[in-house]
This record gives structure tokens, sequence and C-alpha cells, in this order.
């Protein structure tokens, strides 16, 4: 699922929403479409909710197993 963070450029607000296909995401709160995406956040929002332990994972003590981030 394409879930991207957005923040509006018109009014500030900070919100996530389904991408898909060739639809343009709009402000919920404003209506605009000069959206900024926000990658990074996503990213590093998985990554702390999967990670607990530096990494590693139940399964191994190296962190590079396949469920290890
Ligand atoms: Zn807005």
């Amino acid at each position: 699922m394409p879930l991207f963070d957005f923040v509006c450029r018109a009014c500030g607000a900070e919100f996530e929403l389904l991408v898909r296909g060739s639809e343009k995401p709009a402000c919920p709160r404003c209506q605009s479409t000069d959206l900024a995406k926000q990658m990074s956040t996503f990213s590093a929002r998985t990554g702390s909710a999967a990670g607990s332990g530096g990494g590693k994972c139940a399964g191994c003590r190296g962190g590079s197993c396949g469920t290890c981030h």
C-alpha cells in the first residue's frame, strides 16, 4: 500500500494519504493540491516500530536474517 506522509504547503497541515495510480492527493483541511511528500518520515517510522533492540531480532544475534531490518 503506497501510504505517504504529506505536508500541505498552503495551510501547513500534516496528514497521511493513500496514493493510487494517477490520483492527485489534496489536503483534507483546505483541499489544496500543493503538497510536499515526505518519504523519509515514513521509512523512519517503520524502522522504529519494527526494531526494539538496535536492529536485532529474536531469531538471530547478527541483525542480518530475513526478519531483521
Ligand atoms: Zn491545507
